[in-house]
């Protein structure tokens, strides 16, 4: 069972220390988020399985990071001055602004608004009685094309710097190396180059948490493939994309796969496909795959007048300019998805529940925790031996927390989503055998609470095997 409602997750990212409102002890900054000890574990858990699946096992993948900043060339090359926008609508009533397309999805589909021109925006939002959000009016201005980047000065006396973009998406760097890593890496197409970074986008309707924000994460690949090729690795990478989507944890039923039609395609694309995910608030975008064709190479090489074509190593007389499948991955709206299919408010047994987050062992932000039953010195430095132990034989990131009854640390981990829970009890330390036997301790099971007693030998070996 995915979360009820958003705002639940909400308050259980705040209260545990998941994601907190951004600037927060100064009244906030709107749809700012700052990632809390847990959340970041998850967000690193999520970035370091990715590269380690997408690079690291790869013999065709290359990895880089490039800079936030980059010549402003580069988004006039790429098309981003002149078309990255969205179309922005005015209420004259109280002058709130927001994105068209959005407000018109619900009456007209998601396909039915991406391919509205800019001037059929207002007259299908009257047509079609849509009013205001924040003051029902419907009197709505002529829509205007609103670029999404955000622009800064570089330079040290304000107003004399050049106008400088933040990056709005992490391709562009690998485009602009392409030569750079073909003539380093020694790979032969088709090769892949992945990144993981922030990007900024100035959102209209910033919102649904962190969904939609104006700076976030992405994870993208550029795959660079021979012209005439790009079909079956297309289809390669849409099924690559999907198992992801499972292992991490998604449920089949809250994933589809939508095509954009031809009018929807944005500039650079001859092909996309969304991988959506089934929000609390309906069906969006999870990721992206796009055939970007040559668009970037040949723009890049057009605008900076340097040769961006391949020449094929075992013919040198074959020289072209590879094409690109593009798989793209929110890393930030990943979190969001992977917390929400996990939440679930569990009725129990005598009117009573529970709030658990069944993450999967590989994105939960601790492996284990583990938990003396009381402070009593000589009972909790047994624990705390164990702890380091633990941790020094297995590499495990593991959780420690002596304060509080047994059921309700039981009950915290239950939501912060630790698989697995060690008890030590008087029996682990010889002094109770009822509890137990001497140097055994209790493991329990955040899914199914079963518990098992084991030999601290052998509880060591089941985590390493893990
Ligand atoms: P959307 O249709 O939601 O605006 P997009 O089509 O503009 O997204 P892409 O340019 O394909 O998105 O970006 C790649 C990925 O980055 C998306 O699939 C999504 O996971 C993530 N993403 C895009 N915009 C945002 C945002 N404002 N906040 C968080 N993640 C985002």
């Amino acid at each position: 069972m995915p979360a009820p409602s958003l705002d639940s997750l909400v308050s259980l990212c705040k209260r545990r220390g998941f994601i907190f409102p951004g600037s927060e002890i100064y009244g906030g900054l709107a749809n700012t988020w700052d990632y809390g000890p847990l959340g970041l574990e998850i967000k690193n858990r999520l970035q370091r399985e990715w590269w380690k699946r997408f690079v690291r096992s790869r013999r065709d993948m290359v990895g880089i990071e490039t800079g936030i900043l980059m010549n402003p060339k580069v988004w006039e090359a790429s098309g981003h001055v002149s078309n990255f926008g969205d179309p922005l609508v005015d209420c004259k009533k109280c002058k709130e602004r927001f994105r068209g397309d959005k407000l018109l999805e619900e009456k007209i589909g998601v396909e039915g608004a991406a391919v509205l021109t800019l001037d059929q925006v207002q007259p299908m939002l009257i047509a079609e009685k849509i009013g205001c959000p924040s003051c029902g009016s419907v009197d709505w201005a002529v829509a205007k094309k609103f670029n999404l980047m955000f622009k800064t000065q570089q330079g040290v006396v304000e107003g004399e710097g050049a106008d400088i973009y933040l990056r709005p998406e992490t391709a562009q760097g690998m485009f602009v190396n392409f030569k750079n890593i073909a003539q380093t890496s020694r790979k032969r197409l088709p090769f892949g180059v992945a990144q993981v970074g922030t990007v900024f986008r100035n959102e209209i309707t910033p919102g649904n948490f962190t969904f939609r924000t104006r700076e976030f994460q992405q994870m993208e690949i550029e795959y660079f493939v021979e012209p005439g090729t790009e079909g079956p690795i297309f289809e390669n990478w849409k099924e690559v994309m999907w198992q992801w989507c499972l292992d991490i944890g998604l449920s089949p039923e809250r994933l589809r796969i939508r095509e954009h039609t031809k009018e929807e395609l944005s500039h650079y694309s001859s092909r996309t496909l969304d991988i959506e995910y089934k929000y609390p608030w309906g069906w969006g975008e999870l990721y992206g795959l796009a055939n970007r064709s040559d668009f970037d190479l040949t723009q890049h090489a057009k605008c900076s007048g340097q040769d961006m074509t391949y020449t094929d190593p075992d013919d040198p007389k074959k020289k072209f300019v590879p094409y690109v499948v593009e798989p793209t991955f929110g890393l930030t709206r990943t979190v969001l998805a992977i917390l929400l299919e996990a939440y679930e408010e569990e009725n129990l047994a005598d009117d009573d529940t529970r709030t658990v987050l069944h993450l999967k062992p590989l994105v939960a932000p601790f492996d284990l925790a583990i938990l003396p039953l009381s402070k009593k010195e000589h009972l909790s430095s047994y624990a705390e031996e164990l702890h380091k132990k633990i941790v020094q034989e297995t590499g495990l990131f593991v959780d420690y927390d002596v304060t509080g009854s047994i059921g309700k640390r039981y009950r915290r981990q239950d939501e912060i989503g630790t698989p697995k829970c060690v008890t030590v009890d008087f029996g682990t330390i010889g002094e109770d055998a009822v509890q137990g036997e001497k140097d055994t301790v209790t493991i329990r099971d955040r899914d199914t609470q079963a518990q098992e007693r084991l030999t601290i030998s052998s509880l060591i070996e089941k985590l390493k095997a893990h």
